[in-house]
């Protein structure tokens, strides 16, 4: 079974991707847990509620099938930030439901800062047995449901720029804000964000 299950940031993925390792652990089955780019900026699934566990970093080189197979026995994988993993990467998912019977659970954002699907993600979709919108419990600053990532560069919405761009480490003043579709197709911030905007969107 290859499942996923998608959000924007915030949505509490990282926090059901370390809930879903501890129940198959605690049934006696055997995992390994995946992420790339996490927010701890090390090999670990950390949520925004403070847990977190060592995991293996998905470089854009890293073979899961070769990986898996190394292992003794794996009957499942958690894949978190799967967005982020190389297309040939959910191929490689596929093959290990498909010819080694191990379960995925892989976990990520379905869209860019520009509301454009990532490739993982994409390819995932077409893929996956299920794939499942993660309950928002994150809202935009109007209190709509926050659907889509933006991204902030000095303080305004950035339009255009590279897909992968990590926040809040270096000096780019770089961070991401979630917004319902409304805003983020206006770019429109909310107050103490950006400058008020005359018009009522
Ligand atoms: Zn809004």
């Amino acid at each position: 079974m290859l499942k996923f299950y998608f959000g924007p940031m915030d949505c509490g993925k990282s926090t059901l991707a370390l809930q879903m390792n501890h129940n198959h652990g605690r049934q006696g089955r055997r995992g390994l847990v995946l992420t790339k780019h996490d927010r701890s900026g090390g090999p670990k699934v950390t949520s925004r509620i403070g847990l977190g566990l060592e995991a293996i970093e998905v470089e854009d080189d890293l073979d899961l099938v070769r990986l898996v197979t190394g292992h003794d026995r794996i009957d499942y994988l958690i894949c978190d930030e799967a967005c982020f993993y190389t297309v040939e990467q959910i191929e490689q998912l596929a093959d290990l439901v498909d010819e080694h019977g191990v379960d995925v659970y892989a976990f990520g954002l379905a869209s860019d800062f520009r509301s454009v699907m990532f490739p993982a993600a994409q390819r995932l979709f077409e893929l996956a047995d299920e794939v499942c919108r993660l309950q928002v419990e994150v809202l935009c600053w109007c209190g709509r449901p926050g659907r889509l990532n933006a991204r902030i560069v000095g303080g305004t919405m950035a339009r255009t720029g590279e897909q992968v761009v990590i926040g809040d480490t270096d000096a780019a003043h770089v961070r991401y804000q979630v917004l319902c579709r409304r805003h983020h197709r206006s770019g429109r911030l909310g107050e103490g964000t950006t400058e008020p905007q005359p018009e009522a969107v």
